[in-house]
Parts: structure tokens; sequence; C-alpha cells
């Protein structure tokens, strides 16, 4: 009997961590995520582990993005020295986001004393333990424990895990992407498993995306070309600006781009797109044969990096119409709001919403029809043209979370997880499970509660 604790992301999207044990009590970590969002985020994520960190063995990580990663430098501050296991894809972007998260920790820290979780040295250390691992290789993680990774389809790297203990085969399915994606395979699944812990970031909603990406870039750029204005698109900088420059490029390609500057104007996304640029190879098919014909897929004429802050600046004085892609995307912090400051109060600019916006972030109030908002202590008018736009997810919806349960065996005393989820769509994806798989076990998790598989 192997043992499962929930430590995060239980009841909530963010923070996800879970603990496994085995009958010997050699213990492994799947994800060690930080928690985000409105509610008391920062004193969550000061809380000592309810595990002791010195007596894990190993870390296996799903994917790089923060709720996931954000407090493995806690976790070796705190002692831990085993390996953290991921494929090379997810631990190079882990690496820029954490030293990325660690700078907005600092500021934070001296703008409203935010706790400062860790110091640079616990990153470092942090690294030191990495150790890259292919999709689909069943490697030996701890004495006895095994681990083996699924492409999740989500971003670049992402993986489901298959941990096998005490004989037992629980998986783990991070975060499943959105089927199609523009760079990404469709999600895969081991073939068997006895319990499986399930994201439900989207449980109990199906949605079918209305809006066709190429089209929605195509006709905001023309929009900005016809008003002389500017187009700004607060964008995620793992995978989402990615997608963008691809997307953009495509337009190039097929001489649908206006004469346009196109701006990413994001040191996290900038820097993401280089290992982008080194693990080509994970793109998917059409992607992959789009390459034999254009090797710079995120390169076009008219795009500008601007990784340093005076290239930031020029920015500003760049005769419209141009483009610019910052993030943070969820618009609560980063280059974008200095972008927002400017050019919020112009009729001739166009904000495109293509993210999701959490409750409480300044996106989510300018997409409720705000007037005005609060930026850097400005009142500024909102003038601009806002549209919100579908066609970009990153997560699978109810039907594609279902299939993708669907798409593995349970063993008879199969017992399924809910994770990664706000309360009521977690109890909406309970129900739904429980309908297709009667003979199964299904729970929304609980944090700080220990289950046997
Ligand atoms: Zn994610």
């Amino acid at each position: 009997m192997a043992q499962l604790g929930f430590y995060g992301s239980a009841g909530i999207v963010t923070g996800s961590n879970f603990l496994v044990e085995d009958s010997r009590g050699t213990k492994i970590v799947v994800d060690c995520g930080l928690f985000q969002g409105d509610f008391d985020a920062n004193k969550l994520n000061a809380q000592p582990f309810a595990y002791k960190a010195a007596e894990v063995s190993a870390v296996v990580l799903t994917h790089a993005h923060l709720d996931h990663i954000g407090r493995l430098p806690i976790l070796v501050k705190d002692g831990f020295r085993g390996k953290i296991f991921a494929t090379s894809a997810t631990l190079e972007l882990t690496q820029i986001v954490l030293k990325d998260a660690y700078d907005v920790m600092l500021s934070n820290h001296e703008q409203d004393g935010a706790p400062l979780l860790y110091d640079q040295p616990d990153i470092k250390r942090t690294f030191d333990l990495m150790q890259a691992m292919p999709y689909k290789t069943r490697t030996e993680i701890a004495s006895g424990i095994f681990a083996s990774l699924y492409d999740a389809g989500h971003i670049l790297g992402s993986a489901s895990v298959l941990i096998e203990a005490d004989g037992k085969k629980i998986l783990f399915s991070g975060d499943i992407g959105h089927a199609p994606s523009t760079l990404l395979p469709h999600a895969q699944t081991p073939e068997l498993a006895d319990a499986i812990v399930t994201e439900a970031t989207y449980g109990g909603v199906d949605r079918t995306l209305k809006h066709d990406r190429l089209t929605v870039l195509h006709d905001a750029v023309n929009w900005i070309v016809q008003n002389r204005g500017v187009l700004l698109i607060p964008a995620f900088s793992v995978e989402r600006s990615q997608e963008l420059l691809y997307l953009f490029n495509h337009l190039y390609n097929q001489h649908k781009l206006p004469k346009v500057p196109i701006f990413l104007d994001s040191p996290l996304a900038i820097e993401a797109l280089e290992v982008f640029e080194r693990h080509q190879q994970l793109f998917k098919k059409d992607v992959q044969q789009e390459r034999q014909t254009d090797t710079e897929i995120f390169d076009f004429k008219g795009l500008f990096l601007t990784p340093t802050s005076a290239e930031s600046k020029e920015i500003n004085d760049t005769l419209a119409p141009k483009v610019i892609i910052a993030g943070s995307g969820m618009m609560a912090g980063g280059r974008i709001m200095h972008h927002l400051k400017r050019y919020l109060s112009r009729k001739d600019c166009l904000l495109l919403v293509i993210g999701y916006q959490a409750e409480g972030t300044l996106g989510s109030k300018i997409v409720d029809g705000a007037r005005s908002v609060f930026l850097m202590g400005d009142e500024i008018p909102i003038r601009a043209k806002v549209e919100v736009v579908d066609a970009f997810s990153g997560h699978a919806d109810n039907k594609e979370l279902i299939d993708w349960i669907k798409g593995v065996k349970l063993s008879p005393n199969g017992k399924v997880f809910i994770v990664h989820s706000e309360p009521d769509r977690a109890l909406a994806f309970n129900e739904e499970l429980e309908l297709l798989l009667p003979s199964i076990t299904v729970e929304v998790a609980e944090n700080n509660k220990v289950v046997e598989i």
C-alpha cells in the first residue's frame, strides 16, 4: 500500500504539491508549486511543509508553470537534497521562471513587505539537483519507486507523471492541454493506473472555442493599421508569447501581415524563446513539417525583441501603428503595465485579451467593463477598444478531461482524486465522473489529507 498526501491545489487551483510514500518509508514529491492569487497566498507559501524536506528522496515536475514549481527553492532551503526530475525542456524553463520569480518576490518585498521565502543560493542549489528524463522512459527515481512521463500537450515539456510504488500505479495529470494546440501534440496517457490525480481547471465546463487564432490576430492588426493605432496583447511568457510569434510568422509567410513593427517586450518570454528553439522536436507534426520550408518559425521581418528596459522604453518612440506583446498575461504586473498606462486612454488602442483573467486582477476589472483603472498611482480612463477572445486556451475543457481519463484503464479498485480546481468546478466534475465511472471511487481531494492506494 502506497500513501498519497495532498499538500496544495486541493480545493484551489494553485500550489500543486503531492507526496507519495511507499511501505518502506521512501518519499517522493510530485510538483512543488507556489500558491498564487487573491486569497492569502503569501501566508500559505510561508507555511512550513507538512513533511520533512530532508526525508524526501526525489521530486518529479509536471511542467514549468510557477504554481507547479514555485516552492522548489523553499524545499531545498528546508533540506531537500535528492534529484529533481522532469523533461529537459521543463527543467530549462523552470530555471528561467524561478529566476524571474525571485526578482518579482524581491520587488514585492521592497514595495509592500511581502515575505522573502528563499534566497539566490537556494535557487542555485535547486538547479544543481536537476536531472532530465525523457518521455515514456520508466526511470527509478528513488529506491524502488519508478516514474514515467507522458506528454500533456499543455506547455513545452509538460508531462503527466506515472509513479509506481509498492506495485501501485498513481497517475498525476499535471495540466492537460487544450486540443488542438498551436504548437504541441495531443495529451497522451499510460494504459493502466490504480489511481488518477486529475486537474479540473475547467471541470464541468464545455467550451468550443469560437474564434480562429489566425483570424483574430489578422483582424486585430488590420484594425490598428486602419486606425493608425496600437495593439496591446498581454500574454503569458511561456508558451502563449511564443505561440503568438509563431502565428504572426505564419501570417507573414502567407503575405497577410501588414507592415507594422511587432515588439516582444518580455525578458522572460525572450529567454524562454531560446528554449523553444532548442526543443523543436517536441512540436506537433504540422509544425515540424512547416520547419522544413521555414526554419525560423518564431522570427519574421518586423519582429523586435526588447530584453532591456532601455529597449523597452524606445518602443514609446516608435510611431503607430505598432503591436506590443508583453507580460504579465493577467495584467497583474510586468511591462504591460507601462504600456497600459500609456495607451489605455486612447481610442486608437486595441487591447486584445487572449488569456484567463483571475478574479481580482486588473485584467478581470478591464474585462468586466471598468470605465477607468488605477495604474501606478494614476487613474487612467479606458477609451481603448477592449476585445476578449477565447481562441487561446492552455487547458483542456470538461469533455477533453473526461476523454483523457477514459484513455486510462483503471484497476477494479481504482480511485480518482480531483485537484487544481475552484470548489464548484471540482464538484461539478466529481458528479460527472461518478456517473461515467460508477465502479470507481471519485473524490475531491482535501488539503493535508493522506489516502492509501
Ligand atoms: Zn500549467
